[in-house]
Order: structure tokens, then C-alpha cells, then sequence
């Protein structure tokens, strides 16, 4: 556990930056994000000073990055590392598994029982929300772990008031050491800033790379060597290298 505040942000380093709960505050539902207005111009800047080594690695899916970060455009990994969109405009994502069709109905059909649990669709993976039944959570976790178990290729990735089914084999370290394998990353010190479990394993990812993360919240345990309280303080930090 810790609660140092890194350094500023250095040119020679590769950023990797989660979304929700690191750059923009997490809202009660996914899409009712709030994206400051300047994040936009911010992360442009950071990337210009970077050499374009500044990646998106976030739950959400490419495309809805896109769209959230515009008129910005950036590298970014989606779903948990499931797709990446690399320096090049190449998108890498695999075809969706065949249970899944059966996972959405099961869903849908648990969440119309239960009002405040949300199904997110996320094209190769389905995340069930509890952040407005909270008191749903142990009926979601039995559910998303029944169903985990019984739908080959998937497996059951716990967040924030949220349960993730997705396929297995991928996670945001992966992602982060596709992006260190290319130009312009490779060769960088890698720093990545993320607020949840499912940023553990890239943190994990870039301490293994001589580099070190940077968790955003109440100070837990974590492979992050640093830490920072909030989303805003996270944007404070990022602007404190681009100036
Ligand atoms: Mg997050």
C-alpha cells in the first residue's frame, strides 16, 4: 500500500492510461459519463510530447473510445486487452465466441427481474451492472460465476459494481506488452495509471518492464508503486509533464 505521488510525467515514457475511475470520475451507469471538456486537447498534448506512445487501456470497447475521446484519436485497448487499436490505425479483435448469444439472453432476461441491474453489451463481452441495486450484488455474483462456469472460453472478471464475462486469455498486461513490442512504445519506460482489480495485471505488466504504475483512489493494496487520489488529480499530474 502506498500514497506517493509519482513524478511528472517524462518524455522518454510510454503512457498507458485506463479511462473510468482514472481520467474521468465513474458514473452511476457507463453512459452517463461526464468527460471534462478539456480531455480532449490534454491527452492530443500529452501524446504530441510523448512522440504518440499514449494508449488508451480501458474496459470499454474501441469504439466507444473513439467516440468518447473525440475529436482526440489515440491508440487504445479495448474490453480488457480483448481488442487493441495500434499506432497504425490497425484494429486487432477476435471473432466473438459462440456462447455468447445464449450468455446475453440469460442476462437480459435476469437484469428485467431486477430493476437497477444493467446488462452492458460490449460486443465480444457482456458486463452486469449493480452499481444501482447494490443490495443485487450476491445474486449477480452467483449468476455471473454459474455462467462462467458453464460457457466454455469464458471467464468471470470481477470490478467496481460490475461482473464481467469475457473471453479468456487476454487482460490489460497483454495489451500493454503488444503496444511495448511496436513503434512508437518500444523502448520507452512503460507508466500506466489505473483504478481498479482489472489494472492489476497492468501494473504487473510494465513493473516487469522497467517501468511502474500509478493507481488513482483510496490507497489499497496494489503492484502500483505510486498513487494519486482522484481523476482530477490524475489530469493534474498528466498536464504537469505537457506544459
Ligand atoms: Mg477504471
Amino acid at each position: 500500500m502506498t500514497a506517493i505521488a509519482p513524478p511528472p510525467p517524462q518524455a522518454d515514457w510510454a503512457l498507458f492510461l485506463d479511462v473510468d475511475g482514472t481520467l474521468i470520475d465513474i458514473a452511476p451507469t457507463p453512459s452517463a459519463i461526464r468527460r471534462p471538456p478539456e480531455l480532449p486537447a490534454l491527452l492530443e498534448g500529452l501524446s504530441r510530447r510523448h512522440g504518440g506512445a499514449v494508449a488508451l487501456i480501458s474496459g470499454r470497447s474501441v469504439d466507444n473510445l473513439r467516440q468518447l475521446m473525440a475529436p482526440a484519436r489515440l491508440p487504445a485497448a479495448g474490453l480488457h486487452g480483448l481488442e487493441r487499436l495500434d499506432a497504425g490505425g490497425r484494429l486487432h479483435r477476435p471473432r466473438p465466441l459462440p456462447g455468447l448469444d445464449t450468455l446475453r439472453r440469460d442476462l437480459v432476461a435476469f437484469a428485467a427481474r431486477r430493476p437497477g441491474v444493467v446488462v452492458e453489451d460490449k460486443g465480444l463481452s457482456l458486463a452486469l451492472h449493480y452499481r444501482l441495486a447494490p443490495a443485487c450484488e450476491e445474486e449477480c455474483r452467483a449468476l455471473a460465476v454459474a455462467l462462467a462456469a458453464t460457457t466454455p472460453g469464458f471467464q468471470l472478471v470481477p470490478g467496481k459494481m460490475v461482473f464481467e464475462l469475457r473471453p479468456a486469455g487476454a487482460d490489460k498486461g497483454t495489451a500493454i506488452a503488444a503496444f511495448l513490442a511496436e513503434a512508437p512504445f518500444r523502448g520507452r519506460i512503460p507508466v500506466f495509471a489505473g483504478d481498479d482489480l482489472t489494472d492489476e495485471s497492468g501494473f504487473a505488466a510494465v513493473a516487469a518492464r522497467g517501468g511502474f504504475g500509478v493507481r488513482i483512489g483510496l490507497p489499497q493494496p496494489s503492484a502500483a508503486a505510486y498513487a494519486l487520489a482522484s481523476p482530477a488529480a490524475c489530469r493534474a499530474w498528466l498536464a504537469s509533464g505537457s506544459g
